[in-house]
């Protein structure tokens, strides 16, 4: 079992070693991350500037590579073959914060592990549902042995190359952690507002801020299952066709 380990916040990132350590007893690991933040990146391609990949080796001492790309560039790169080895799974995170519902489209952690299964090799997102800004005041054991069961059981039943899981795990203490559910996207409800300031030559500039967002906690859902202390697991899947607006859209006249 090879298992390569990245996420969307860089190889630095406290969330990475917390998962690559989780996975080290499960088989052999490759950690390729991105040698700076990407969070909300999207699902990234670089086309059009050369990539670099480096030694830098994890807090302890864990061999490690990191890209000046995106995510999804460093698990493209390690399957074309800057990792020699067949890889046969791609675990990505663990995210300082939630990654439910409309989240996913932003995701460079669960982008990661879409790119991992357009080249048909299973991919697992982690995320830690945390209110905290600070990844490095977190602690991340608690969905580190979490992930490292999910994994398990993932292998036990049998990894399937198109299996796209984004797992959202509360931020509790292990004692406090209720059951896993698996679930489907819920709604998030995003409280963006655009800041709008000026420049030292007087021209406006804007940031998008406002305050995190909340979701419907609907039942069956990612957002329902955190808000009840539940590790949420949802199977995603990259085909987004809208099925019942196609035949709403068949039976229009188009002439
Ligand atoms: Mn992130």
């Amino acid at each position: 079992m090879h298992i390569l380990v990245t996420n969307d916040d860089g190889v630095r990132a406290p969330g990475l070693l917390a998962l690559a350590q989780a996975m080290q007893p499960l088989g052999k690991i490759t950690v390729l991350a991105p040698d700076q933040n990407w969070t909300a990146g999207g699902h990234v391609k670089t086309l059009h500037r050369p990539l670099r990949v480096r030694q830098a080796p994890l807090e302890d001492g864990t061999p490690a590579l990191a890209s000046d790309g995106a995510p999804s560039d460093c698990v493209a790169l390690a399957v074309l073959g800057v990792v020699k080895e067949k890889i046969d799974l791609v675990v990505s995170g663990i995210n300082p914060n939630a990654n439910m519902g409309h989240d996913i489209t932003y995701s460079g952690t669960v982008t990661a592990a879409m790119e991992a299964v357009i080249s048909r090799i299973p991919g697992i997102a982690f995320s830690l549902a945390s209110p905290g800004t600070i990844p490095e005041e977190l602690d991340f054991a608690p969905a580190a042995e979490v992930a490292q069961r999910i994994v398990r059981a993932a292998l036990a039943n049998g990894l399937q190359p198109d299996m796209l899981l984004n797992v959202n795990i509360p931020y509790l203490p292990s004692s406090e952690l209720e059951d896993i559910r698996i679930t489907r996207q819920g709604l998030r409800v995003y409280r963006d507002k655009l800041d709008e300031r000026l420049d030292p030559r007087g021209r406006p500039y804007y940031w998008i801020g406002g305050d995190w967002p909340t979701g419907v906690p609907d039942d069956g859902t990612d957002i329902g299952a955190v808000e009840e202390g539940c590790v949420s697991i949802t199977p995603l899947q990259l085909d987004l066709t809208d099925r019942p607006r196609l035949e709403q859209l068949r039976g229009w006249d188009w002439s």
